[in-house]
């Protein structure tokens, strides 16, 4: 028989993590946003609350829970603000991840401490200019030259790379050609502050304005062979299975987000008064405020099965692709409905639905597009029933 129920220790988890999101995020969230302002003092209380070293094993340093009560905190910390929970996301699924799966224990020792304690940021780069979803054709090179990778080119949309406490970025780079002809990727990580290494100014987004997101460019930059993270040439591979465990944790903002939505509008519905009545009494509001319930029921708990799946060890890449993109598209209809049932009130910035509405539309995108997402669950399908599974 399935179960259902968290354990107690993930619930009270649960618990800590929705009180100081509570105590401390909330009242930031909507200045914050305004300002466009990265709250590194947020950040480093984050891991305080040991968030940013959760899911890793206490020999490397981490806090050794399992992934599901990393993906509660998660959406706790997105039913508060979108842009703290993406922080943290890129935090540890991309920024501190590759370097527990892969570093050695030198590098460990060298960059893990500051990045599981909360102190520093890691960065992921992936994207490039010329394309995100077809991560595979990285145009970034890494020569070898001595002892030292040359590094060339640019990445785009890379979170966390341009904050005063970003240590590094480990991004993919085309380091030769594999036995096909095919081009061999490599994982190399480029801490901050490298002369060749520019981070171009943050983006203007239309959400997400408290994340920090920059372009990146190489140009001759120098990094000693040693920040070679795996092995020469699995570095796409790599990637690809960090981005499965990223998109278990995309579900979560997404599930969290319209979770929040579901709370406002609930509140809304009961106390707005329209025709002398509240506006929940009507059944055109009261089926939306129904719908999202269903929507909020079904994304967590595909999201919850992602990262069980993933605790047992068993295969997890098709249901990551399910969760993600069923969350981040419930969470978008979750905005587009509680800014319609809150009115002109959703339009302007004194509640919190607009920030909702605008934060939720790059779920959709980051981390792969709901079509890409769609690509992979039917090539698995198509996969599986030719093997005659
Ligand atoms: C705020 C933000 C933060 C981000 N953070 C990071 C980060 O930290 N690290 C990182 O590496 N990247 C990051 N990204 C990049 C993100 O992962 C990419 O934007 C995303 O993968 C899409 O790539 P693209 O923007 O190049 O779109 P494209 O790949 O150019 O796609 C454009 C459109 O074409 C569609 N499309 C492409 N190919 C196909 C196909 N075969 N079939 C059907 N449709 C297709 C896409 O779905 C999309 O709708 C971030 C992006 C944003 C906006």
């Amino acid at each position: 028989m399935p179960d259902f129920d968290l354990t107690p220790e993930q619930e009270a988890f649960g618990k800590v993590v929705r009180d100081f999101a509570e105590a401390e995020i909330r009242p930031r969230a909507e200045a914050m946003d305004a300002a466009s302002e990265f709250p590194i003092d947020l950040v480093n209380k984050m891991g305080d609350l040991g968030l940013l070293g959760l899911p890793f094993p206490q020999e490397v340093g981490g806090g050794g829970s399992d992934y599901l009560t990393y993906i509660v905190a998660l959406e706790e910390i997105a039913r508060v603000d979108q842009s703290m929970a993406i922080t943290l996301e890129a935090a540890v699924s991309l920024g501190a991840a590759p370097l527990v799966y892969w570093g050695t224990d030198a590098q460990r020792e060298a960059w893990l401490p500051p990045l599981l304690s909360g102190e520093r940021l890691a960065a992921f780069g992936l994207t490039e200019p010329d394309g995100g979803s077809d991560a595979g054709s990285t145009r970034t090179t890494a020569v070898r030259d001595g002892d030292e990778w040359v590094i060339n080119g640019s990445k785009a949309f890379i979170t966390n790379s341009g904050t005063d406490i970003t240590q590094l970025v480990t991004i993919t780079a085309v380091t030769g050609r594999d036995p096909d002809g095919g081009l061999e990727i490599s994982n190399i990580v480029v801490p901050s502050g490298t002369p060749g290494f520019v981070v171009e100014p943050a983006y203007r987004k239309m959400g997400w304005h408290a994340s920090d997101t920059h372009g990146l460019t190489f140009v001759d930059c120098r990094v000693p062979a040693g920040n070679l993270l795996g092995e020469e040439g699995n570095g796409y591979r790599n990637f690809l299975r960090i981005l499965d465990e990223g998109r278990v944790a995309i579900s979560a903002l997404g599930v969290g987000l319209a979770q929040a939505c579901l709370d406002e509008c609930v509140a809304y519905a009961n106390e707005r008064i329209a025709f002398g009545r509240p506006i929940g009494a009507n059944q055109g509001v009261s089926f939306k405020l129904a719908d999202m319930a269903v929507a909020v029921e079904a994304a967590r708990l595909l999201t919850y099965k992602a990262a069980w799946l993933r605790d047992l060890g068993r295969p997890f890449k098709r249901a990551a692709s399910v969760a993600k993109l069923y969350s981040s598209e419930a969470a978008v209809t979750a905005t587009r409905e509680a800014t319609q049932i809150f009115g002109g009130y959703g339009f302007v910035d004194e509640t919190p639905v607009s920030r909702y509405y605008r934060d939720a539309k790059v779920l959709e995108i980051g981390e792969g597009t709901s079509e890409i997402q769609r690509i992979l669950i039917a090539r698995d399908l198509l996969k599986e029933a030719s093997l005659g599974r």
